[in-house]
């Protein structure tokens, strides 16, 4: 008889977790014992979609949407995301290239499956959202980061990547606004990744999630690049740019080979995404009422002020994000770990941030916050990190530093 253990595939043996939930779940734990917790660990806006956006779902269900659906989604999304990249974005795409999932990290699970074989070498930036690496793994793929280091300010490196391409590198990925960085990556960086995919022949997947969300500039998105529709794959959602993270839909813009490798893997998984939440999602992007244009307005006040205030705490450093709503604080010159850090500020000062491993190694002497939270709890988080960083501002090499919020 097996053990109980080798019931399950190796390839869940090589998935890792993800350090905010875990974060999360202790600060919960805390919670219930009665203490006041400040949740700066999730990215989950502190917005919700508008009130059409909630009667658009409404009145889909009402109208009894809520069958078996088109698995691509149904026509009329696909169509609104086309001229919703096309809006936003100067990007022209076919309805036709559209696929709508069930949130965007499950779009880049599929995009992964649909391109990685097993010892294909996947390039991803670190640090990163968790699931890059991981997935890529537990599909037998490689991982092979590229660093995002703060002298570069987190660009990532051309040079760097092209030494670490071979002739088993099939997949570029690219996230730009980045999660945990906030960097927006550079035109000329790229175009020199778009040059580099090209001569390559390799696979961009190119996740676009939080697009909306910079602070000045216009984004270009890696598809738009010459030669780059035919290789590119957008990935992107509703759950940051709508504040829509529970609606779970996300979607996917790829070249037709790739498509019907995404359509074969929706067919094999989850079957179509909620019809009456795609109704909803419609009125989301067409956003009348200008509802993600004054969020992120108001993440760009906090920003501001959130990122001043971490400025002022002895030992942390931290350049102010170009786009997405994170804080990603150098603790180096606490003289202590970031876990250690990210220990006394949620047990002593009831304030829950990651240390940015849980985002690659690179992460190593980072803290991630996310500042989608009021003005008013960013302010009293900074009151209480400046209370507790006593334990460590004694030991504090260099109290001062780092950008300024442009
Ligand atoms: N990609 C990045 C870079 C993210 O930060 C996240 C969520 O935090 C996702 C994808 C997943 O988004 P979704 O909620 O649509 O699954």
């Amino acid at each position: 008889m097996r053990s109980k253990s080798s019931w399950i595939a190796s390839r869940v043996g090589k998935l890792s977790g993800e350090g905010a939930l875990a974060v999360f779940a202790r600060a919960h734990e805390l919670e219930s014992e009665g203490r006041s917790i400040i949740h700066l660990e999730l990215g989950e806006p502190d917005f919700h979609p508008g009130p059409e956006v909630v009667q658009a779902a409404k009145d889909a269900l009402d109208a009894g949407k809520d069958r078996y659906a088109a698995v691509a989604g149904v026509p009329v999304l696909r169509q609104a995301i086309a001229d919703y990249l096309h809006r936003t974005r100067n990007v022209n795409v076919d309805a036709s290239h559209v696929i709508v999932g069930p949130g965007c990290k499950i779009m880049l699970f599929l995009a992964l499956m649909a391109v990685v074989d097993e010892g294909d070498e996947v390039l991803y930036p670190n640090p990163c959202f968790p699931a890059y690496a991981s997935v890529t793994r537990g599909l037998g793929g490689v991982p092979v980061p590229f660093s995002l280091l703060e002298r570069n300010r987190f660009q990532p490196d051309l040079d760097e990547i092209a030494a670490l391409i071979t002739p088993r590198t099939k997949v570029l990925m690219t996230n730009s606004p980045s999660n945990p960085t906030g960097t927006v990556y550079k035109d000329e960086v790229q175009r020199g990744l778009a040059d580099l995919a090209i001569k390559h022949d390799l696979v961009v997947l190119s996740d676009e999630i939080y697009a909306r969300i910079i602070y000045g500039g216009t984004y270009k998105s890696m598809i738009s690049y010459p030669g780059m529709a035919e290789r590119t794959v957008i990935i992107d959602g509703f759950s940051k740019s709508f504040g829509m993270t529970g609606w779970r839909l996300g979607f996917a813009v790829a070249p037709p080979q790739v498509f019907s490798a995404l359509h074969m893997l929706a067919i094999n998984s989850f079957t179509c995404v909620n019809e009456f939440a795609q109704y909803g999602a419609v009125q989301a992007l067409e956003d009348r009422a200008g509802t993600t244009p004054r969020m992120v307005q108001e993440f760009a006040r906090r920003r501001e002020q959130f990122i001043a205030g971490l400025n002022r705490i002895p030992g942390f450093h931290c350049i102010p994000p170009e786009g997405a709503f994170y804080a990603w604080v150098n603790i180096s010159d606490t003289g202590l770990s970031a876990e250690q850090v990210c220990h006394i500020m949620l047990e002593e000062g009831g304030v829950a941030a990651n240390p940015g491993a849980a985002f690659g190694s690179a992460g190593k002497d980072f803290v991630r916050f996310s500042f989608a939270s009021s003005s008013a709890l960013l302010q009293q988080a900074v009151e209480r990190i400046q209370k507790v960083s006593s334990a460590w501002s004694a030991r504090t090499r260099k109290p001062e530093l780092a950008g300024k919020p442009s």
